[in-house]
């Protein structure tokens, strides 16, 4: 597992330590004749005290930390650009990764504490009709070091804790399954940040196998379901997922991960106008809901240029959570964080990148 765990770019053959587990780096650190006790350093540097490059890890001999430096990827991400709301101090964070990609994440301040949304992969291939993070197609997949990394560069820039973790950004995690898995682990352990589970929410457009892998973890993450639609039909014509796998796998794919960790699944649903926002819509809603007792975050669609579709009105996504409420299903409808600063998920990093494109910037990135 770790042997493949390799740096991309001009730095592959190293490995990439970050994403080494604890275990990991202590097997490391053995086949190199160090003591145990190296490994624990070196994790509380990297994944507690947040080091920056291995220079900073006072601890460690001179020679040891030359050695480490030519034989270890450090990732630690580079901030090219911040955004910060006016009217909630959410701020939108564009990173850029060892070989040139950028990524995104957001902070944003609850009264519950601190929130972290991150990217997963450098673009996406599930082509969501509606989305702007996947209009350019799939780059390729986040290290565990890189997302985790978005949850270190930000919680030393805005020099707070951060308490709630939710892999919202760029990708689709689920299809990035086995750094993920790692990922999460390395966050929520208590030799790192120690995030608790219960914090960290993982959504998805509805992979049904990684679902039901990621079910037998056991973990006690929220699991949320992008779902937007309905029926078969309708959710065909916005999600090319829902050609893979029907409605109904999906549901029993819920309710298999609510068997297994005792936790709720959240539907996300993504309201626009004349699509999927009539009372019909909500009742359907209403029915698949009704039998997983899951939770609804409603979300007004952010629009995005190129995918033409417009918003519903408040009122009428107020009437729309009115009939789940009647019907006993709980649905918030989700604050815009961040609307001034904003552009929909992903179109940070697009534009960025078109500026980078116009000015014969790197076509790579
Ligand atoms: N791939 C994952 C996570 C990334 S997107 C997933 O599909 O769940 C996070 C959420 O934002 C998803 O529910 C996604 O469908 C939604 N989303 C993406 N673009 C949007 C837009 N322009 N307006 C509203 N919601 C959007």
């Amino acid at each position: 597992m770790a042997e493949e765990r390799r740096a991309e770019g001009e730095n592959s053959g190293k490995t990439d330590i970050k994403s080494l587990t604890l275990q990991e780096l202590k097997d490391e650190m053995a086949a190199r004749g160090e003591k145990a006790f190296r490994a624990v350093q070196m994790y509380e540097w990297m994944h507690r005290k947040l080091a920056r490059n291995f220079d900073g890890m006072s601890n460690l001999s001179k020679g040891f930390r030359e050695e480490c430096k030519n034989r270890y990827l450090y990732t630690a991400l580079q901030t090219v650009r911040v955004q910060e709301s006016e009217l909630d101090g959410t701020r939108k964070f564009l990173f850029a990764l060892s070989d040139g990609n950028v990524v995104e994440s957001v902070w944003m301040k609850y009264k519950h504490g601190n929130s972290v949304c991150i990217s997963s992969q450098v673009g996406c291939r599930m082509g969501c009709r509606f989305c702007a993070s996947t209009l350019d197609g799939l780059e390729r997949n986040l290290t565990p070091s890189e997302m985790l990394d978005q949850v270190y560069a930000i919680t030393l820039l805005t020099g707070e804790r951060v308490s709630n973790v939710v892999v919202m950004g760029t990708g689709e995690p689920l299809d990035n399954y086995d750094n993920l898995l790692v990922f999460l682990k390395m966050l929520t352990d208590e030799n790192g940040l120690h995030i608790s589970q219960r914090n960290v929410t993982v959504s998805t457009c509805g992979l049904v196998p990684e679902m039901r892998r990621l079910a037998e973890e056991k973990l006690q993450i929220t699991l949320a379901l992008s779902l937007h639609a309905v029926t078969d039909e309708k959710r065909r014509r916005i999600m090319p997922i829902a050609n893979r796998y029907g409605i109904r796998e999906l549901m029993d794919a819920c309710e298999y991960y609510f068997g297994q960790t005792g936790r709720r699944i959240t539907f996300e649903y993504s309201l626009a106008a004349g699509v999927n926002d009539s009372e019909e819509d909500a009742m359907g809603l209403v029915r698949l809901a009704w039998p997983l007792r899951c939770h609804i975050n409603l979300i007004p669609v952010n629009p995005v240029k190129e995918c033409g579709f417009s918003r519903t009105q408040l009122s009428q996504i107020k009437a729309f959570q009115n009939i789940l409420e009647k019907n006993e299903i709980n649905g918030t409808i989700r604050r815009e964080m961040g609307r001034d600063i904003d552009g929909a998920c992903g179109q940070l990093r697009r534009r960025h990148m078109s500026v980078l494109r116009d000015i014969g910037g790197n076509e790579a990135c």
